[in-house]
């Protein structure tokens, strides 16, 4: 795993440096991965990981705490797990509704620095439910903006995974306008989250900041649960 997450940093670097945009933070998605092996990432030098499921990433940040790494919820965020989230992570990238802005805030200890936020936008996935709206994009950002709790840093988005790079691409291009419209009404924006291990490349070329890798560095994930 450790000469996979050199792979991947070189891939990023080499696709940041044709497009001619600087290289992203990788975020390893840990997901089903037991501790033991984000671990052997930490070991190797790696520091953010991401999780999807609040209840399965609460036992591997306990098994982990010594090691001072930054976890960020990458997963729908259920209102009713808001409270444990806002404990657990330091990112939570899956904000997509005015309700979960409030929750968030509430719960987010004074003792700790302000929560990291990412508002999810549906950018094309007709049969996803998670996600806003492109047009519900300004008024979530008003709203985390407003939270002293909340810092807002900027978009992620999961576009339909066709298979068509081409058509991926398209997405990711309409997720960068979105972006480049919230840095104008909030400058302290500076993340753009989209790409995963199949399409980091075209991500990277479209102006993400930020991937999100799991496979291409863990193999194949054991099933969840
Ligand atoms: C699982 C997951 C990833 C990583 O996907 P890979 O194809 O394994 O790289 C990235 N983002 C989200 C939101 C995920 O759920």
């Amino acid at each position: 795993m450790a000469r996979a997450l050199q792979g991947v940093l070189r891939q990023l670097d080499n696709a940041a440096c044709s497009a001619k945009r600087p290289t992203p933070r990788l975020l390893a998605v840990s997901k089903t991965q037991p501790a033991a092996r984000v671990a052997v990432l930490a070991a190797a030098g790696h520091r953010a990981f991401g999780e999807n499921y609040v209840q399965e990433a609460a036992t591997k940040i306990a098994a982990l705490a010594s090691l001072g790494l930054e976890w960020h919820l990458i997963g729908h965020l259920q209102s009713n797990k808001a409270k444990d989230a806002a404990e657990l992570f330091d990112w939570v990238q899956t904000v997509d509704r005015a309700k979960l802005v409030t929750a968030l805030a509430r719960h987010r200890s004074a003792e700790r620095p302000p929560l990291n936020v990412l508002v999810q936008v549906n950018i094309d996935d007709e049969a996803s439910k998670h996600g806003c709206r492109p047009d519900e994009v300004a008024a979530l950002a008003e709203a985390i903006a407003a939270e002293p709790r909340l810092r807002l840093r900027g978009l992620m988005a999961i576009p339909t995974p066709w298979p068509d790079l081409e058509k991926r691409r398209a997405a990711f291009a309409q997720v960068r306008q979105l972006y480049e419209a919230l840095q104008q009404a909030h400058p302290g924006v500076d993340t753009l989250s989209m790409g995963m291990s199949e399409d980091h490349a075209v991500a990277i070329a479209e102006g993400a900041t930020m991937v999100r890798v799991g496979t291409a560095l863990f193999g194949r994930r054991p099933a969840a649960g």
